[in-house]
């Protein structure tokens, strides 16, 4: 099968006085049509910046990607014109982000502003428009859509506004939808909500789906793969099933530790991982994760791991994982 997307050996550096910021430093992904695969990791881990590489949305300066290739479709789009991008952008790459009020224009109403992705990319007439936009708020579960399109952002829950984006992307029929963040704004009961809604979606659709999140605990029920994120690098990835039952990395079993779960006795504490991540200014010779994990060794301090095949579905980044080292706990 073609993939969708294809990432391969992404490095994207911010230049700030005095430096370079290196947010990503070697990220590769393949993903199949229909897939839904969360990009986990702490804030400052380059998971957003990955996501904006793929949409091209990188500010530059100080952005700049400084190596490797996005193919979408079979398309590189690092070497597209802005112009090819922007056809490309919420046309055949949707995308939702945290906070839809500062994404939502607050002096139009969501019905213009649904119908205006559907005039501008799919050609509709603007009546046709209008009452597609009912279509889709009624599809990402908004009651009442015939009245509430000439509503404004203001008018609607957080939770409400939310759907609306997710309304907005879904509008041209995506291949592909990023989603970064899309429930941080949100408490806990829409959380659950607006990522059963995105499932259902799924399924109905058959769009690809990223997720990006710094909670590894919503992407149980969304996601069918895992990647997570460390300074700037992958360092494990797997099915959700491996991630959760069988994690292969000091930093994923560390994620998985701080997680609250069903089976958590009352007095059981969740356990945080100790420290920070590193300067990405100057980002460790070793693995990034060395000062914060229980196992380093020497070679951790001196030598990035290599990325070890667990299954035909997980890897690793970590020496751990060294056949020649295997126990090895010094
Ligand atoms: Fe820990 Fe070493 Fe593995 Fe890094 S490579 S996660 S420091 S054991
Ligand atoms: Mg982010």
């Amino acid at each position: 099968m073609d993939p969708i997307l294809r990432i391969s050996d992404l490095h994207v550096s911010f230049h700030v006085r005095g430096g370079e910021v290196q947010a990503v430093r070697g990220f590769d992904l393949e993903m199949n049509r229909g897939e839904s695969v969360a990009i986990v990791g702490e804030s400052g881990s380059g998971k957003s910046v990955t996501a904006q590489s793929i949409l091209r949305l990188i500010p530059s300066p100080p952005g700049i990607v400084k190596k490797g290739s996005i193919e979408f479709m079979g398309q590189e789009l690092l070497t597209k014109t802005e112009k090819e991008m922007e056809a490309i952008r919420g046309k055949e790459i949707g995308m939702i982000f945290q906070d839809p009020m500062t994404s939502l224009n607050p002096t139009l109403t969501v019905g213009r502003q649904i119908s205006e992705v559907l005039i501008k990319h799919q050609k509709l007439s603007s009546a046709q428009a209008s009452r597609r936009a009912a279509e889709l708020l009624t599809l990402v579960g908004i009651p009442n859509a015939e009245a509430r399109v000439h509503e404004y952002p203001h008018q609607f829950s957080g939770g409400m506004r939310q759907r609306v984006m997710i309304a907005i992307s879904l509008a041209c029929d995506p291949a592909l939808l990023i989603a970064d963040e899309p429930t941080t704004a949100l408490d806990v009961t829409i959380q659950a909500q607006i990522m059963q809604l995105m499932k259902d979606l799924q399924k109905k659709t058959g769009t690809s789906i990223i997720l990006i999140t710094h909670d590894l605990g919503i992407v149980a029920d969304m996601c069918d793969r895992v990647v997570v994120m460390y300074a700037g690098k992958v360092v494990e990835t797997g099915t959700k099933h491996e991630i959760f039952r069988n994690p292969q990395h000091p930093y994923t079993k560390g994620l998985l530790r701080s997680l609250p779960r069903l089976d958590q006795k009352k007095d059981e504490p969740l356990i945080p991982i100790i420290g920070t991540p590193p300067d990405m200014s100057q980002p460790p010779q070793g693995c990034a994760f060395c000062a914060r994990c229980d196992y380093a060794m020497r070679i951790c301090v001196d030598k990035d791991a290599p990325t070890y095949t667990i299954s035909d579905t997980q890897t690793a980044k970590c020496w751990l994982h060294d056949s020649a080292r295997k126990g090895v706990t010094a």
